[in-house]
């Protein structure tokens, strides 16, 4: 495949908030036409919005055949969970893995055919929680987990048919949802800093331009693999 090949068109979830919302201005600064989705609409006129959930199937099965190819697909839309796994209700463990893990297929599902078409490029969202264990994150990381072993099993079945697909994990990144578990109290921000080896919180910007980097032809031998952007915390044994 030629640069020149892939497709400057990027459907990017959870485009509202975010890392999501970092990625779409990120796209769209290198002049990319960007669809967002999301629950609702987002602030940013330049994107295209699409309201969806990514729990809908049957939703993202009558978009997908409006869709033009696409170079890229973002999976960013997720939520979090700070819970004890004996205080985690049913409908809060299957709201995680809804989001986090069956809305990430169901999207690589529906955008399949388009991506191929554009020589294209899936990057789902992991965490660190997807490799290593955490007090009170037992659904979040499972679905993570569950996230980064999706990629790899997409990337091998579609390697043959030109489709890359990654996961991106991130650190302790200044969003919404960190800055709500650190209101809360469910996160102290000190825990982060000291099992942060560059002892801070990550910034939407980066975790975006590496994301544009990683889906440009500049990697096009990467597939299949979980990219940490974490700071050095999964490298960080305690020393
Ligand atoms: P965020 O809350 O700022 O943004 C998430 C976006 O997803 C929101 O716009 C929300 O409306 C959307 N969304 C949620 N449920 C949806 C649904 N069912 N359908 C469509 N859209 C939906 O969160 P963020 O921190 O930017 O997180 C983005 C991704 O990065 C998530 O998958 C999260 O697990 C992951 N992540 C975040 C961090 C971090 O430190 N912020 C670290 C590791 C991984």
């Amino acid at each position: 495949m030629n640069a020149s090949d892939q497709t400057t068109n990027a459907l990017i979830t959870g485009a509202g908030s975010g890392i999501g919302a970092e990625c779409a201005s990120r796209f769209l600064s290198a002049g990319w036409r960007v669809i967002g989705v999301d629950l609702s609409p987002g602030v940013s006129r330049e994107i295209e919005w699409l309201q969806a959930d990514v729990t809908d199937w049957d939703r993202l099965a009558r978009l997908a055949s409006d869709l033009p190819p696409l170079g890229a697909v973002i999976n960013c839309a997720g939520v979090g969970l700070r819970e004890p796994a004996i205080g985690t209700s049913k409908a809060d463990w299957d709201r995680i893995i809804a989001v986090n893990l069956s809305g990430c297929f169901y999207v690589a599902r529906w955008t399949f055919a388009r991506l191929r078409d554009g020589h294209g490029v899936l990057v789902n969202i992991g965490s660190i929680n997807g490799t290593g264990g955490f007090k009170n994150r037992a659904a979040y990381g499972a679905s993570k987990a569950a996230v980064i072993a999706l990629s790899k099993n997409l990337a091998v079945e579609w390697a043959e048919l030109g489709v890359r697909v990654l996961t991106v994990s991130p650190g302790f990144t200044r969003t919404a949802l960190v800055e709500q578990g650190l209101r809360e109290g469910k996160t102290a921000i000190e825990d982060i800093l000291r099992h942060t080896p560059q002892a801070r919180l990550l910034e939407t910007a980066e975790i975006a331009a590496a994301i544009y980097r990683l889906a440009s032809h500049d990697f096009s031998a990467l597939t299949g693999s979980n990219v940490l952007l974490d700071g050095g915390f999964d490298s960080f044994t305690g020393f």
